[in-house]
């Protein structure tokens, strides 16, 4: 067993610590809302006061933190995980980041001794509570090796992806796609509703047209289709994940046109005041504005 340390507890990272406490492992935790510390310390894991106290504490640590300058901060700012973590130590990024932040972060840890293996996650915070994220592994192959029996205890579904920032580059790929496909998703239903379609009409049709997609049988029926715009996964995260893959986009030599979109989309939530709310106020936004409902009946309502 290890001594795990784990910085950022938010609605994916305090599920995500809690399955590594129950693995067996010590866990020391930080994050900047004493009330999340205090739920995990209740849980049996010990607080400390800054992420160099939990890699002073640690062999291996997890960070699960919004946006790539709070990882950058977390891992090498003052008082950062590198100045508490000994030689040998591991860093487990599994924030959605760009690759070039993770490698910089990974090369600087290297030259200390230390190393990074990053692997974001894919699927929701239900899977996050359950152990069964998907994990998007990149990095040194000795270090992931060493780190397996840690992320065994938060995914069940491991992907390896290549050297270190290719987990990263693998999950901004993932986001850009299926952030847009939710905001495509929320226009093509508010106009379906809008001309007097009912959504249990499109949803028929379209499961055997090429407009079909996973989210229309996952994400929407747990949350917008119900009501729920409980967080989730926040809008202003999935803007975040849009912006990094557009950046990096515009670097490569691609014009970011969808993403582009879906950024607007998702900025006009943010400015409306909805950035902590699920992305599933999209479509109340829209449905508000028009007049129409796209909530499913009780019993369709199952993800299928
Ligand atoms: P969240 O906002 O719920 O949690 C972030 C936590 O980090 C909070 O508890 C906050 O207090 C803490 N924090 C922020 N800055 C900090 C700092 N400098 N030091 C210590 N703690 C700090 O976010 P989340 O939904 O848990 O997502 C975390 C990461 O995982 C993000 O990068 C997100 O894009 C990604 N992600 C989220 C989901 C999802 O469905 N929510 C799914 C996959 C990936």
């Amino acid at each position: 067993m290890a001594n795990v340390g784990f910085i950022g507890l938010g609605v994916m990272g305090a599920p995500m610590a809690l399955n590594i406490l129950k693995g067996g492992h010590s866990l020391s935790v930080f994050d900047l809302n004493p009330d999340a510390v205090q739920r995990l310390v209740e849980a049996g894991a010990t607080a400390c006061a800054s992420p160099k106290e939990v890699g002073a504490a640690s062999e291996i640590v997890v960070t699960m933190l919004p946006e790539p300058q709070h990882v950058h901060g977390a891992i090498l700012g003052k008082d950062g995980v590198a100045e508490g973590l000994r030689e040998g130590g591991i860093v487990i990024e599994m924030s959605t980041i760009d690759p070039q932040t993770s490698q910089t972060i990974g090369d600087d840890l290297r030259k200390r001794g230390m190393n990074l293996v990053d692997s974001p996650v894919g699927k929701t915070s239900e899977h996050a509570v359950t152990g069964t994220l998907t994990l998007m592994i990149g990095g040194e192959p000795d270090a992931i090796t060493k780190v397996e029996p840690i992320l065994d205890c938060m995914g069940n579904e491991k992907y390896y992806c290549g050297g270190p920032g290719m987990g990263h580059a693998m999950k901004i790929t993932n986001n850009v796609l299926a952030t847009t496909i939710m905001v495509a998703n929320t226009e093509a239903l508010a106009l379906g509703l809008k001309c007097g379609l009912t959504l249990e009409m499109m949803q028929q049709v379209m499961r055997n047209t090429m407009a079909w997609n996973s989210q229309f049988s996952t994400a929407m029926p747990k949350k917008g289709f119900v009501g729920d715009d409980s967080p989730g996964f926040a809008i202003r995260l999935a803007a975040k994940d849009v912006r990094l893959a557009c950046e990096l986009e515009e670097k490569i030599g691609i014009e970011p046109r969808i993403g582009r979109a879906g950024l607007a989309a998702l900025q006009a939530a943010i400015d409306a005041g909805y950035g902590d709310r699920d992305t599933a106020r999209l479509m109340f936004m829209l449905e508000e504005k028009l007049g129409v409902e796209a909530r499913q009946k009780p019993a369709m309502a199952k993800a299928s």
